[in-house]
């Protein structure tokens, strides 16, 4: 597969406003923000697309939420809510092809979905 920009940040060749790093996951601020809070959770394996995903990455996906819920109370916002999002090829608008959680929050978010 070839590198992507994730995991060129993930290998530290890019820089980015990381904001929760452990063995199998890093979380970093996006580069053009949606919300006063909008964090990429990344999972450190390259995994293109939602749609690639095996039972094998149960538990790592779980971990990716955990994550999020972690990054949400260090920036404030868990009490008033946030929305965790993945995008998944065209139709669901997705630009980089390595999975990653959305985290977004920080004001009154509108509408569920498209
Ligand atoms: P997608 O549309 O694939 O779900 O989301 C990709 C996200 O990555 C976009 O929100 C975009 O702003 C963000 N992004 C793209 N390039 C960079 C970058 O170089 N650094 C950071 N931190 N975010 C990026």
């Amino acid at each position: 597969m070839s590198e992507t920009l994730f995991s060129r940040i993930i290998n530290r060749e890019l820089p980015a406003d990381i904001v929760y790093e452990d063995d199998e996951i890093l979380a970093f601020r996006d580069i053009n923000p949606q919300a006063p809070v909008h964090v990429l959770i990344v999972p450190k394996i390259e995994i293109a697309t939602v749609n690639d995903l095996e039972s094998e990455h149960a538990e790592l996906i779980g971990k990716m939420v955990l994550a999020a819920k972690q990054v949400a109370i260090q920036e404030g916002i868990a009490q008033d809510g946030y929305r965790l999002v993945f995008n998944c090829n065209k139709h669901g608008c997705q630009l980089v092809f390595h999975i990653h959680m959305h985290l977004l929050g920080g004001k009154q978010l509108r509408g569920s979905a498209a």
